[in-house]
């Protein structure tokens, strides 16, 4: 039987596990048409293979999408 890696506390695997969502810079937009659905104040896209999420913040609410497919938000 193999053994089991050690885990590793290297300080790189730690960013990579605590992802900023605030973070503009993190947004991550593959092409093509996505379907949203909310979760908490993300938008998680259900369509793609590789997920991906956008952070709107928790005082808005996804109420359907607009003809391009982008997610319409309003207000609480
Ligand atoms: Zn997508």
């Amino acid at each position: 039987m193999p053994q089991k890696p050690l885990k590793k506390k290297s300080s790189r695997t730690q960013r990579n596990e605590t992802l900023d969502f605030n973070n503009p810079d993190f947004e991550f937009l593959p092409k093509g048409r996505h379907i949203y659905r909310q979760n908490g104040p993300y938008l998680i896209c259900k369509s793609c293979e590789l997920t991906h999420a956008i952070w709107i913040g928790m005082d808005k609410i996804m109420v359907g999408e607009d003809k391009e497919g982008q997610p319409i938000l309003e207000r609480r």
